[in-house]
């Protein structure tokens, strides 16, 4: 798996203090995106071992607290990302307690395989669909169109 950027420390996506990574390869092509230069699964910087450690140090760290994790794009859950993805999440789950996981994908909760919903199974919330211009509103919260739905899991 490829990223594109980390925020160690970010506050804009997702509630609270969070750790935020965004991850390179999506293949929804939505007209509009914010995010046009991660479509591709090669762009970006690899996603090191050392990352993911550093990842997890981060939100373990007392001296900022962090509600959680979020990942964005890019897909998190593009098929080529859902191995990484789903060993990121395994990990926040056994060494990082009581941190909550937050994924925005472009699949619909219900078009994801079975190795997509495997990342589903421990993650908090889902924000699901993709982008849809004509159904933009500035005024949703942790989702660009009326489409999408916030799937709050657990
Ligand atoms: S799913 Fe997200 S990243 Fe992918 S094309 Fe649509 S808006 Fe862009």
């Amino acid at each position: 798996m490829n990223y594109h950027q980390y925020y160690p420390v970010d506050i804009v996506n997702g509630p609270g203090t969070r750790c935020t990574l965004f991850v390179a390869g999506c293949i929804h092509e939505c007209p509009g995106c914010y995010n046009k230069s991660t479509w591709r699964l090669n762009s970006g910087l690899p996603f090191t071992a050392e990352m993911e450690d550093r990842i997890i140090a981060d939100l373990n760290d007392t001296r900022i607290k962090r509600q959680g994790l979020s990942l964005s794009g890019g897909d998190p859950l593009h098929p080529q990302n859902v191995p990484s993805i789903l060993k990121l999440v395994q990990r926040v789950h056994a060494e990082c307690r009581g941190k909550d996981i937050w994924v925005w994908t472009g699949y619909t909760l219900d078009e994801l395989n079975s190795a997509q919903r495997e990342v589903v199974e421990l993650i908090n919330v889902l924000v699901d669909g993709k982008f849809v211009q004509d159904l933009k509103d500035p005024a949703l919260i942790w989702r660009g169109s009326s489409n999408q739905v916030v799937h709050r899991l657990r």
